[in-house]
């Protein structure tokens, strides 16, 4: 599965407007904090900057903050990895509670299964875009 979440790219940095944009979800990612939104009317998170909420399309969404803890909910193994990889890995969908986020896996030479406990180390450049990097929690 190489699904990619749509991103809402903005060339305004937010100015007047606490709506959360590519380029602040990047940065922040990059600063090691996981970035959401969450829907003031519905309270749904997305874990990726939207224009409006993917659950009931309101445009009152907040930046929230993510934990950086959570559990896998799917995992896929990338048999063909992209250049500057090594061998196979793992994207997985990492349900942080409030929200999800697609996440790739650095567990060495551990894979991870679904229920997993996993947390957040870093990000990862891919293409030019940073990715979640989670890895297998102790225990
Ligand atoms: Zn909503």
């Amino acid at each position: 599965m190489s699904e990619t979440e749509e991103v809402e790219r903005s060339s305004d940095d937010g100015d007047g407007d606490d709506r959360l944009t590519y380029r602040e979800w990047a940065a922040a990612l990059r600063e090691g904090t996981l970035l959401g939104q969450e829907c003031s009317k519905c309270g749904h998170v997305t874990a990726a900057p939207k224009a409006a909420c993917a659950q009931c399309g309101d445009r009152e969404i907040s930046t929230t903050k993510l934990d950086t803890e959570g559990e896998v909910h799917s995992v896929t193994t990338i048999a063909v990895p992209p250049e500057r990889f090594e061998g196979d890995y793992q994207v997985a969908l990492v349900d942080l509670g409030a929200g999800r986020v697609l996440a790739r896996i650095d567990g060495g030479r551990e894979t991870v299964e679904i229920g997993d406990r996993v947390q957040f180390t870093n990000a990862m450049e891919a293409d030019g875009h940073p990715a979640p990097v989670f890895e297998p929690t102790e225990g």
